[in-house]
């Protein structure tokens, strides 16, 4: 496990770099603050998340999937999957449910005065994706677990699906222009950059599609998709957070007397 997360580490490092590089070269919307005041917010807030992530997450996901699989417990065990699509099956049924976590990272209380840290960002880049409260991924271990227990995934498909799901959301946080017709027809597949985007708009009912991770077809399924929008410039945040907010602010913010973050 530690080889492949040193592997997969490394993979995830590079894609945020190659996608640092690119958005910098074709930005997609215009910042409104300046970008090394947010490296340094976001990269603060990261750091406590990271450690969650790689202490807590993934080791329990690994725990939970090692013991599934010796007790034969979730559904790829009892179902009879044929051996070349327990992967594929794994894949989507992970997906889904983390695009089921999102939203309900919205709509229950508790877990949106954590979310909300994430949406607090005024501007949205590569480093939003790595803007989450240690908090919230603490919350998240619990969902990993019953996730990993229900589906049953080998522990390596979880550990390949961590760098696809790590991967994904650097991509499509990402301020990378794409050519409209791509970003289009890659949306037809996967989460794109343009397609996130909407779901951080300060438009209350924006912000309530586009909860898928990967791939997108869950949010068509759902009927939550939302790839076109008024042509007005999308702005990016919520309502009630209009002033830039610093690390230890963040950090304190689950904590705080909540405010709506879409005021009446
Ligand atoms: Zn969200």
């Amino acid at each position: 496990m530690t080889r492949f997360d040193a592997l997969g580490g490394t993979a995830v490092g590079l894609a945020l770099a190659a996608l640092f590089l690119v958005e910098t070269r074709a930005p997609l919307r215009r910042r409104v603050r300046p970008r090394a005041e947010r490296l340094a917010t976001n990269a603060l807030v990261a750091l406590g998340a990271a450690l969650v992530v790689r202490l807590a997450l993934v080791p329990v996901g690994v725990v939970v999937a090692g013991a599934a699989e010796r007790g034969g417990v979730g559904l790829l065990h009892w179902w009879p999957v044929p051996a070349g699509l327990a992967w594929p099956a794994g894949l989507l049924l992970l997906d889904y449910t983390m695009y089921v976590w999102h939203r309900l990272n919205h709509r229950v209380p508790l877990l949106w005065r954590f979310h909300l840290v994430h949406h607090t960002d005024l501007d949205l880049d590569v480093s939003t994706a790595l803007r989450f409260h240690a908090g919230e991924l603490l919350l998240s271990c619990g969902w990993r677990a019953v996730q990993v227990a229900v589906i049953g995934p080998p522990v390596a498909l979880l550990l390949v699906f961590e760098v696809v799901f790590e991967t994904a959301t650097a991509f499509h946080h990402s301020n990378w222009r794409l050519p409209h017709a791509l970003d289009r027809a890659l949306a037809a597949v996967v989460v794109t950059p343009r397609m996130h985007g909407v779901h951080h708009s300060t438009r209350q009912a924006e912000t309530n599609s586009n909860w898928s991770v990967l791939l997108s077809c869950w949010d068509r399924l759902h009927r939550t998709l939302r790839l076109e929008r008024p042509a007005e410039p999308l702005v990016i945040g919520l309502p009630a957070y209009r002033d830039p907010l610093g690390a230890r602010d963040l950090l304190a913010l689950p904590f705080r007397r909540q405010r709506p973050a879409w005021p009446r």
